[in-house]
C-alpha cells in the first residue's frame, strides 16, 4: 500500500470522504487521491516521494509556481508581527490600490476570504443596489457554494431554478435563472420577458468549471449591452481568470468591462483570499457606507494581504503573460499533434494561462452540452497514464488546466513525451 493510500484510508475515518473539498477525492477519475507533502516551482512531491509536473497549481493560485520566495518571505515577515488584529492596517490600502491599478473596471474593492464569499457578496450587493431579486447564471459555470448559486436550470430557461443540492431551499433557488453559456439568444429571450426584474448576470468570462470554454466572439459584449439596456449589474466572476488570462484578467483580454468583478485564487498567492470590486457608485452601497451588509473578522488579514500583495507585485510585468500563452499553445498544439498521430479524436481550448482538452470528434467545444458529451473513459485512462508518469492534471474532465510562470521548456517537452505514451496506450485499447 502506498503512503497516499494509507493516508486516504485514515482520512476517511475523521473527514467526510477523506477530503476538505469534494473534487480532491478523485471521484471524476477513480483511484486514490495523491497526498502532497511539498511543492516547489512547477513541481509537487507526494507522500511517497514521487515528483509531479503540476498543471493544477492549487486550482489556480500558483501562477508564479509553488513556494515562490517573494510570497513565502512576505508571509513569514508579516506573521512575525502578529497573525490578526481585526483593525484596519496599511497593507490593506496597498492591496486595494494594487488591485485597482491592475483590473481595468475596479474603482473600489473589498477583501474577503474565499471566492465563494466574493460571489455571494457581489450578488447581495447587486440585489441591494437594483432592488431586484432575480439573478441570471450559466449552465456549467461554478461560482462557489452559496445557496443562490447551487441551482440547476429548470426544463426551460424561464421555469423556476431547481436546487442542485439538498439543503438549498426551493424558495431561494427560484430567483436564479440559468441559460446556456455562449447562447446569447437565450439570454436575450429571458431579458425580453423578465429583464426589468433581473438584478444581475454573473458569468465566468472564460468558463473554467466545465473544462475550459472561452466566450464566443460577441457573447460578453452582448451581456454588457443587455445589462446596460435593462439596468442590470454585470458581474464577471474572475476568481479563476483574474491575473491568469492576462494581468488585468479576462476583462482586459476581451476588452469588456463588467460593473462588478469577483476575484480569488491568484489574489491570495496561496492564502485564503478573495475580493469583489467595481464601480464606486455601486461599491458605495456596502456597509458601513451604505445599507448592504457584508463583513468578515479575518477579511484583509495581514498575513494573507502580505502574501497576496507579494504575488501581485511579482506579476506586474505584462510580458510574462505572452510567454505563458506561448507555453500553453506549445502544450496544446503538442497534445493535438500526438493524439492525431495515434488516431485519438481530441480538441483543445485555451485562454492566457488556462487550457482544456476534450476527447471528442467535434472541431471545437463551445457549450456545456458538448463538454458533457466527451469520451469520459478515454479521459480517465489518459489521466491515470499521465499521473503514473509524473504529470499532475486536474482529476476531473470538467476542470481547466493551469500553466505557471515556473514551467520551463523542458517541463513542457517532458509533459508532451508522457502524453505521447498515454495517447499510444489509448490507441491500443
Ligand atoms: N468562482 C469560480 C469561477 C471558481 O472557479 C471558484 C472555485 N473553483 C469559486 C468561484 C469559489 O471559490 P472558493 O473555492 O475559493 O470559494
Amino acid at each position: 500500500m502506498s503512503r497516499s493510500e494509507e493516508l486516504y484510508t485514515q482520512a476517511q475515518l475523521s473527514i467526510p470522504g477523506g477530503v476538505n473539498s469534494p473534487v480532491r477525492a478523485f471521484k471524476g477519475v477513480g483511484g486514490t487521491p495523491v497526498f502532497i507533502e511539498q511543492a516547489e516551482g512547477a513541481y509537487m512531491f507526494d507522500a511517497d516521494g514521487k515528483k509531479y509536473i503540476d498543471y493544477v497549481g492549487s486550482w489556480g493560485p500558483m501562477i508564479l509556481g509553488h513556494n515562490h520566495p517573494d510570497v513565502r518571505n512576505a508571509a513569514i515577515d508579516a506573521a512575525s508581527r502578529g497573525l490578526s488584529f481585526g483593525t484596519p492596517t496599511a497593507i490593506e490600502i496597498s492591496m486595494a490600490e494594487k488591485v485597482i491599478s491592475l483590473v481595468p473596471s475596479i474603482e473600489k474593492v473589498r477583501m474577503v476570504n474565499s471566492g465563494t464569499e466574493a460571489t455571494m457578496s457581489a450578488i447581495r450587493l447587486a440585489r441591494g443596489y437594483t432592488g431586484r431579486n432575480k439573478i441570471l447564471k450559466f449552465e456549467g459555470c461554478y461560482h462557489g457554494h452559496a445557496d443562490a448559486l447551487l441551482v440547476n436550470a429548470g426544463s426551460g430557461a424561464l421555469t423556476l431554478g431547481v436546487p442542485s443540492s439538498p439543503g438549498v431551499p426551493a424558495d431561494v433557488a427560484q430567483h436564479t435563472l440559468t441559460v446556456g453559456f455562449n447562447q446569447l439568444d437565450q439570454v436575450e429571450q429571458v431579458f425580453k420577458e423578465v429583464g426589468d426584474d433581473i438584478a444581475c448576470i454573473i458569468v465566468e468570462p472564460v468558463a473554467g468549471n466545465m473544462n475550459c470554454i472561452p466566450p464566443q466572439p460577441g457573447f460578453l459584449e452582448g451581456l454588457r449591452a443587455l445589462c446596460d439596456t435593462y439596468g442590470s449589474v454585470l458581474i464577471f466572476d474572475e476568481v479563476m481568470t483574474g491575473f491568469r488570462v492576462s494581468r488585468g484578467g479576462a476583462q482586459q483580454f476581451y476588452q469588456v468591462q463588467p460593473d462588478l468583478t469577483c476575484l480569488g485564487k491568484v489574489i491570495g498567492g496561496g492564502m485564503p483570499v478573495g475580493a469583489f470590486g467595481g464601480k464606486a457608485d455601486i461599491m458605495n452601497h456596502i456597509a458601513p457606507l451604505g445599507p448592504v451588509y457584508q463583513a468578515g473578522t479575518l477579511s484583509g488579514n495581514p498575513v494573507a494581504m502580505a502574501a497576496g500583495l507579494a504575488a501581485l507585485n511579482a506579476i506586474s510585468d505584462e510580458s510574462q503573460y505572452q510567454l505563458l500563452e506561448d507555453n500553453v499553445t506549445k502544450l496544446m498544439d503538442g497534445f493535438r499533434a500526438s493524439a492525431a498521430k495515434h488516431g485519438i479524436p481530441l480538441t483543445t481550448n485555451q485562454a492566457g494561462g488556462m487550457f482544456g482538452f476534450f476527447f471528442t470528434d467535434a472541431e471545437q467545444v463551445t457549450s456545456f452540452e458538448q463538454a458533457t458529451q466527451c469520451n469520459m473513459e478515454q479521459f480517465k485512462a489518459f489521466y491515470h497514464a499521465m499521473l503514473e508518469q509524473g504529470v499532475y492534471l486536474a482529476p476531473s474532465a470538467y476542470e481547466a488546466g493551469f500553466m505557471s510562470f515556473a514551467h520551463s521548456d523542458d517541463d513542457i517537452e517532458e509533459t508532451l513525451r508522457c502524453a505521447d505514451v498515454a495517447f499510444a496506450r489509448l490507441a491500443k485499447q
